[in-house]
């Protein structure tokens, strides 16, 4: 069975922890593979090349670091068809869809290939007599970042592009359900130039986080995952006295506004609920009609649309989407189903118990729509994380705003209409991170950052663009007077804080 390893700078330390994890094919049902589990141990070798590197690095000039960036983006693309192949296949989700993961972490790094511009600092001249300010960014040595499964490309590109273009070495822990691309990307990083050991890869569970939470040569770490363990890396690690981002799962709404135009909403949310079977923070998990009679009209639409959808293996290039990541997560997708039926909604779609002929052991859950939903309901507090769209009927626009507003979770939502001014007013008052209006999956470019509220976000500072280059450096603040030697020897001003008035 294929083996993958931790990407170091040198040889794992030998009695380290001999744990593995099975790494399956969705698709078919297989295990494919098997990842070590690291522990703090491994974790050291990993600090200890970090260390070394890291000062070098940081006092290669700015350009230099960015001729790097760039031929690692020059090295993704010529790799694209590759890199997403592997992904698919220990992800499931489908070949273009992985190309889209690979290709939104490229952007950060095409992003992050403009270090030498976003890094320059302030500078006043004459803030006082003979007295200059600058401030400075700097790298604050070494950082860490531990992925979830869903994105294996785009979420490391995101913290690792950012944290080593502004001078830091960085180890990356990625999920351990799909980790080969993350290694992938480690190798290219070396083949575009960079150093060994400034980007390492560690490969492990709750054993490897503990070990870096805790870790007093790491000085931040940056998270995705889902909620529960976003708080407690967030907490664990600021007590460690770590800067930490943590961000956590979501529950997204699309509202649909009785003028919107439903042919249109209706691709977009069978795109965005159902697209990766689900397994996107900025899914589209729950619709929320407003009014009865936009309610029925867009369910009419709904069914047959859901209907047609093409599940298939995840290199299929017809199928709309492809298997879940395991067999655990499939069981809790079509446990949330049965709670949701439990809770007397309406399983108008059912898609627990669907089978792929020819791949009968593979992780399909087939496409769910959800009606009758109502917010007391678990299985619309919780995120499902599946191909399951619910319905939550709203009585107007008061309340629409409401319901996302008051939800645990503030990653993202979307509103569909042809009223500006209502599409204005939902943007400005709704409690939620990111929004997107006529736009349902609304992650913002790499030079804009991203980052949700509530239960959504831990920390606050989002992830890439000039919030990653925040997260990622301190700010140095230097006065200077260069004097002239006339100076007064006796000058009773100096008992004085100065000021500049
Ligand atoms: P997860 O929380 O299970 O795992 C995330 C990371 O935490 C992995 O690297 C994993 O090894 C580690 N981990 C797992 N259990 C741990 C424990 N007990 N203690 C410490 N670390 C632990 O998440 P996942 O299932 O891989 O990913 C899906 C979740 O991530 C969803 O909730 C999704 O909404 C969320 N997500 C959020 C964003 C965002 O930006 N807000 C983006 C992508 C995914």
């Amino acid at each position: 069975m294929r083996q993958i390893d931790h990407f170091l700078a040198k040889p794992a330390p030998s009695g380290s922890s001999s744990r593995t994890h099975k790494v399956w094919n969705p698709s078919t049902g297989e295990v494919q593979a098997q990842v070590p589990l690291g522990d703090a141990a491994l974790l050291d070798t990993a600090i200890e090349t970090a260390k070394e590197v890291q000062p070098g690095w940081a006092a290669t000039n700015p350009q230099k670091r960015a001729r790097v960036m760039f031929k690692f983006k020059e090295l993704i693309e010529a790799n694209m068809q590759p890199l997403a192949e592997l992904l698919s296949s220990e992800h499931g989700k489908v070949i273009d869809d992985a190309k889209g993961d690979v290709q939104r972490g490229l952007e950060v790094i095409e992003y992050a290939c403009g270090i030498p511009q976003v890094l320059k600092g302030e500078y006043t001249q004459g803030a006082g007599p003979g007295i200059d300010v600058y401030s400075m960014r700097q790298p604050l040595g070494i950082g860490a970042g531990i992925t979830p499964f869903n994105f294996p490309a785009m979420i490391p590109m995101w913290m690792f592009g950012m944290a080593i273009a502004a001078g830091n070495a960085f180890i990356l822990k990625p999920s351990e359900r799909d980790p080969s691309v993350p290694v992938r990307l480690a190798e290219l990083f070396v083949e575009a130039g960079a150093p060994e050991g400034l980007l390492q890869v560690v490969h492990g569970d709750k054993e490897m986080v503990d070990a870096i939470l805790d870790h007093t040569d790491i000085s931040a770490v940056s998270f995705v995952g889902s909620s529960d363990i976003a708080h407690y890396v967030y907490k664990r690690g600021v007590a460690a006295g770590k800067r930490v981002q943590a961000m956590g799962g979501a529950k997204n709404h699309g509202i649909v506004m009785p003028d919107a135009d439903l042919d249109q909403v209706v691709n977009d949310l069978s795109g965005a609920a159902f697209g990766s079977a689900g397994e996107r923070c900025m899914a589209l998990p729950v619709v929320v009609p407003v009014g009865e009679d936009t309610a029925e009209r867009l369910k009419e639409k709904l069914i047959p649309a859901i209907n047609a959808l093409r599940i298939g293996v995840s290199s299929d290039p017809d199928a709309h989407y492809g298997p879940v990541v395991t067999p655990e997560h499939k069981a809790r997708i079509e446990g949330w189903i049965d709670t949701a039926e439990k809770e007397g909604a309406e399983i108008v779609i059912d898609g627990r118990g669907f089978t792929l002929q020819g791949h009968e052991d593979g992780f399909f859950v087939g496409p769910t729509l959800i009606d009758r939903v109502t917010p007391k309901m678990e299985s619309y507090q919780e995120e499902i994380f599946g191909p399951v769209l619910q319905i939550v009927r709203a009585d107007d626009f008061e309340h629409a705003v409401r319901l996302p507003s008051e939800h645990q979770y503030g990653n993202g939502v979307a509103i569909f209409t042809r009223n500006g001014h209502a599409a204005r007013e939902f943007a400005h008052r709704v409690n939620v991170g990111m929004v997107g209006i006529n736009v349902p999956i609304p992650v913002p470019v790499s030079y804009h950052s991203f980052g949700g509220w509530k239960r959504s976000g831990f920390g606050d500072i989002d992830q890439y663009g000039t919030e990653g280059l925040r997260f990622w450096t301190k700010v140095k603040k230097v006065t200077q007077r260069w004097p002239d030697g006339t100076a007064d020897a006796d000058n009773k001003d100096a008992f004085i804080i100065p000021t500049m008035g």
